[in-house]
């Protein structure tokens, strides 16, 4: 049968299954699904058009379950779609079939504050689960740089790194049960509404960053927090990245509570407001009851004093953390990275060999600077961590394989110092070749052998996270 009879066979199907409102099919519907739409894709893919044969738009578990049975009896792949923030394209349709996007099942199913947990469909967006939280004095928590865009179905299926990690931990750390339609349309439920229990395999962890590849998540019971009573950040200037990471792993190891803690280099952005012959800086903020606040903010700039720190004015590390949600993470972000954002994980004592190579090795040598809106340097610092660098991408479009090289390079400098390629962002088809610097080849085909296991016809997001044999 040709693609041509198969795509006329498949949209009936799919239109008399789902109803007509729910499926898109025209090109001018496609056209926002495909590569060429998104910046971040192209990077990601570099070249060739890449565009879904059908898009879909189920609002409920039921919608998803016979999407999920057309495609795997047509054996055509099935890309599950939050907000789209994502930076290494999970979404390119690398073979065409169905974009299920989940816009429509953004709905909150059930809000338990007894037992402290929220049940949501997966399209909700971070932002718009937090603000309904926050109306009922609950927090989630999860506050990532794309909160605004990015949905709990899209974070929990990339490991969702978000600021807060110290103190409430991820995303992960907080699924108590997830239902997934599975690639043969059965639908797994998978456990009780417990975050904490000793029986059966934890099989809700399987899905966390699993970038659609293994299943649709279709309802997450997550856990939340009550909503601080009192919050504060601080800010101190150093005079190098070196003396600044000295002072956040010396927070970080003195066993006082904080909710997030930052060492950078200063962007050049902020250098009108920076004081002369400070190259870098620290932000930490706390979350609490009133006492506990005072007492760790007090601790800490005790700290800050005995390293060397210059505090800043109390608004600016305010200003910062509020404008962590309110500026950065919208759409209008995206649109305006200029360039690309690395974020490996470093053992924190081979990290400042790392970004030493990074610029005077690597970067140097293909010419890459450092973003103007971003920092050479960075370390998100806590429960997890996360380096990070952003720079600027001048001739990838005249010399992608240019970049390839750096990006190579950066991969086998990251794993060299026992690192992770990416300790957040996913993997996509950006980094899935690089996962064979990271794993072994047992440990590669033990996640063959799971997707096997789960999705035997390949159906789900094929092409991305697991490198090929
Ligand atoms: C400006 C900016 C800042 C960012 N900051 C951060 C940050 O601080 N921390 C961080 O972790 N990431 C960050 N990211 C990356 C990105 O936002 C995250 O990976 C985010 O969690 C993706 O969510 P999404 O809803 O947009 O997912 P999408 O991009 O739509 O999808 C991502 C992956 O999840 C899969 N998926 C989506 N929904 C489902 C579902 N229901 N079932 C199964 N699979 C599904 C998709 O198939 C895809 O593989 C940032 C991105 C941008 C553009």
């Amino acid at each position: 049968m040709s693609t041509h009879d198969l795509c006329d066979e498949l949209k009936k199907s799919l239109i008399d299954s789902l109803g007509e409102t729910k499926v898109l099919w025209k090109d001018a519907d496609l056209a926002s699904y495909s590569m060429e739409s998104n910046i971040q894709m192209m990077r990601a893919v570099k070249k060739d058009k890449y565009s879904p044969d059908f898009v879909i738009l189920p609002t409920d578990t039921h919608d998803v379950q016979k999407a999920v049975r057309i495609a795997a009896q047509y054996r055509i792949p099935i890309i599950s779609k939050g907000g789209g923030s994502n930076l290494c394209g999970m979404l390119v349709p690398l073979s065409g079939g169905i974009i299920l996007d989940t816009i429509k099942m953004n709905k909150i199913l059930e809000v338990n504050k007894p037992n402290l947990y929220v049940t949501v469909q997966p399209g909700i967006t971070l932002k718009e689960l937090e603000e309904n939280l926050a109306r009922q004095g609950l927090a989630l928590n999860q506050i990532q740089g794309s909160y605004k865009v990015a949905t709990v179905g899209g974070s929990i299926s990339t490991s969702g790194f978000p600021r807060k990690h110290a103190k409430y931990g991820t995303i992960a750390d907080r699924i108590m049960s997830l239902e997934v339609v599975l690639a043969n349309g059965e639908i797994l439920r998978t456990g009780q509404k417990v975050l904490y229990t000793s029986t059966g395999y934890r099989l809700h962890q399987l899905f966390v960053g699993a970038e659609g590849t293994l299943g649709i998540i279709t309802e997450a019971t997550i856990r939340v927090e009550p909503r601080p009573e009192r919050q504060e950040a601080i800010m101190a200037y150093y005079d190098n990245f070196k003396s600044a990471l000295d002072a956040v792993i010396k927070i970080k190891t003195s066993g006082v509570t904080f909710v997030s803690a930052e060492a950078f280099t200063v962007p050049k952005e902020w250098y009108n407001n920076t004081p002369e012959g400070k190259d870098a800086l620290i932000i930490a903020d706390f979350e609490g009851t009133e006492g506990e606040v005072e007492a760790e903010v007090a601790f800490v700039k005790n700290i800050v004093n005995k390293t060397g720190g210059v505090s800043a004015p109390a608004e600016d590390a305010q200003n910062y953390v509020d404008g962590y949600q309110m500026i950065w993470c919208g759409t209008r972000a995206m649109e305006d990275i200029e360039g690309d954002v690395i974020c490996p994980y470093i053992p924190i004592e081979n990290l400042i060999e790392f970004y030493d190579k990074l610029w005077d090795e690597i970067m140097s040598k293909y010419g890459i600077v450092p973003s103007s809106r971003g920092e050479r340097c960075g370390l998100d610092c806590g429960r997890y961590e996360m380096a990070y660098a952003t720079f600027k991408l001048p001739e990838l479009n005249e010399n992608p394989e240019y970049y390839e090289k750096a990006k190579l390079e950066i991969a086998e400098l990251v794993t060299s110092l026992g690192g992770s390629v990416a300790a957040c962002m996913g993997v996509g088809v950006k980094y899935r070749d690089f996962l064979k610097l990271e794993f072994s080849e047992v440990a590669l085909d033990t996640m063959r052998k799971i997707k096997a296991v789960l999705d035997p016809d390949n159906i789900m997001n094929p092409g991305k996270k697991i490198p090929n044999k």
